[in-house]
């Protein structure tokens, strides 16, 4: 069953949201060769805490950290270690936190130093397939409306799109109704409803989009060893349309991009 918003309770979520913007905004500067995926959770820890949050992920379903930290050929729930990050790898963070009994939930994979343009292109044709799958959250619409316009753009740049793991409504839980899937059929699954939250979160394998598990219960994998990338945001459906609760702009501002992504989306929005 789906678990509608009231304004006031998304406002809350748009909170717990920024919480998690904010700390991967505080990331994106300390993401560099050398540093341990185990040093960054700590700082996020910290930052969670230290705004008055709670982290989201620590002992939920027993996970023993506070992000989910996948490097290169890892897709998601990889575990926080102590092996240096080095030039070229990417690192997919995914970060929760708790503030007001409400989750944020949302993720970004940066690269690490100078990546090569093969690299590059897949983190950018995935953090775009989010964009192209939030654009269909309109009421009117349906789960598999979103799912086919993210699996259609990312299959055409000649990737895989993972099927065993999904995007998923958000609230005071933090796996909520429905299933977003990253892949479907026009008109297909559930129907969009206006006061909805979901996260919604392409992982995108640059080869096959078969994935293995390690043995730690955790950690998901490319088949082949491929690099994999996964962006995530937190949106409510208001007056019938997507509205981005959770922003990377902080981490524009922290490594110094120009980017006018989200603001872009809105006007497009604002268009049709
Ligand atoms: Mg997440
Ligand atoms: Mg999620």
């Amino acid at each position: 069953m789906i678990i509608v918003k009231t304004r006031e309770e998304i406002e809350l979520m748009r909170e717990s949201a920024l919480i998690v913007s904010k700390t991967l905004g505080m990331l994106a500067t300390e993401v560099k060769p050398g540093v341990t995926t185990l040093q960054l959770d700590k700082l996020a820890e910290e930052f969670i805490r230290d705004h008055g949050a709670v982290p989201g992920f620590l002992g939920l379903y027993d996970f023993p950290n506070t992000l989910c930290m996948s490097p290169n050929e890892q897709v998601v729930h990889g575990i926080p270690n102590n092996t240096p990050l080095k030039e070229g790898d990417i690192i997919s963070i995914d970060c929760g936190a708790i503030k007001n009994e409400f989750y944020g939930d949302h993720a970004y994979t940066f690269p690490v130093g100078e990546v090569s343009p093969e690299v590059d292109r897949l983190l950018k044709i995935t953090k775009e397939s989010l964009y192209v799958g939030i654009a269909e959250l309109k009421v009117g619409k349906r789960v598999g409306d979103v799912g086919y316009a993210i699996q259609k753009f990312t299959e055409e740049a000649g990737y895989g799109v993972v099927r065993e793991l999904v995007g998923h409504g958000l609230g005071r839980k933090m796996h909520e109704d429905p299933e977003m899937p990253n892949y479907g059929r026009r008109g297909r699954g559930k129907k969009l409803i206006e006061g909805m939250v979901v996260a919604i979160e392409p992982m995108t394998n640059m080869g096959t989009q078969r994935i293995k598990q390690l043995r730690d219960g955790w950690t998901i994998l490319t088949a082949d060893g491929k690099p994999s990338a996964h962006f995530e945001h937190d949106v409510a459906i208001i007056d019938g349309k997507p509205e981005i609760l959770s922003t990377f702009k902080y981490i524009y501002q922290a490594l110094g991009i120009e980017s006018d992504e989200e603001d872009a989306f809105r006007q497009e929005l604002l268009a049709v």
